[in-house]
C-alpha cells in the first residue's frame, strides 16, 4: 500500500505535545527538527511489510529539507508532497479540500486533523486520525493496516 503521513502534530511536534526520537550524531550536528518517538519503528515495520511510506503535508517546508530530516534519523521516504505541489495539483483538479491523497495515489493517509477527517468523508478517501496525545499511536496504525490487508 502507498501510505502517506502528515508532518505537523503527527510526526513533528508542535511544542512538547509528544515525546521525540533520541538524538544521534547526525541530528545533533545538523540540528534538524525532532520526530515523534516511534516514527522509525513504525516506518520500518510498514516498509518491511512491503508498504511505501510517503509524506503529505500542507506546510511549505522544502522537499529537500524534509528528506534530509528523515535521512538524519535513518528513515527513507518514498515520495514527499508539500504545500507547493499540493496546491498546484488540487487547483488543477478543482478540488476544494486542504488534502486529497488520491491525487497522489496515496491509499491511506495518516493525520491528526479533524478537518482532514471531515474532508475524507466528503471526498471519499481513506484517512486514519492519530491524536498527538495517543501513546499507542504506532500500534493503532499497524493494527489498522494489518486488518485492512
Ligand atoms: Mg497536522
Amino acid at each position: 500500500m502507498n501510505i502517506s503521513f502528515d508532518l505537523d502534530s503527527t510526526l513533528i511536534p508542535n511544542g512538547n505535545e509528544f515525546e521525540t526520537e533520541k538524538d544521534n550524531w547526525k541530528t545533533k550536528i545538523f540540528k534538524v527538527e525532532k520526530l515523534r518517538k516511534g516514527t522509525k519503528e513504525v516506518v520500518t515495520i510498514l516498509q518491511n511489510d512491503g508498504h511505501r511510506i510517503n509524506i503529505y503535508t500542507t506546510s511549505f517546508r522544502s522537499k529537500r529539507r524534509i528528506r534530509f530530516t528523515f535521512w538524519c534519523y535513518n528513515i527513507k521516504i518514498n515520495r514527499i508532497v508539500n504545500q507547493t505541489e499540493n496546491k498546484k495539483k488540487l487547483e488543477s483538479l478543482k478540488i476544494y479540500s486542504s488534502k486529497f491523497p488520491k491525487a497522489f495515489d496515496f491509499d491511506l493517509h495518516i493525520d491528526d486533523s479533524k478537518g482532514v477527517e471531515i474532508e475524507s468523508e466528503k471526498y471519499n478517501f481513506n484517512v486514519l486520525i492519530v491524536e498527538p496525545n495517543d501513546q499507542k499511536w504506532n500500534e493503532k496504525i499497524i493494527n489498522k493496516i494489518k486488518t485492512n490487508g
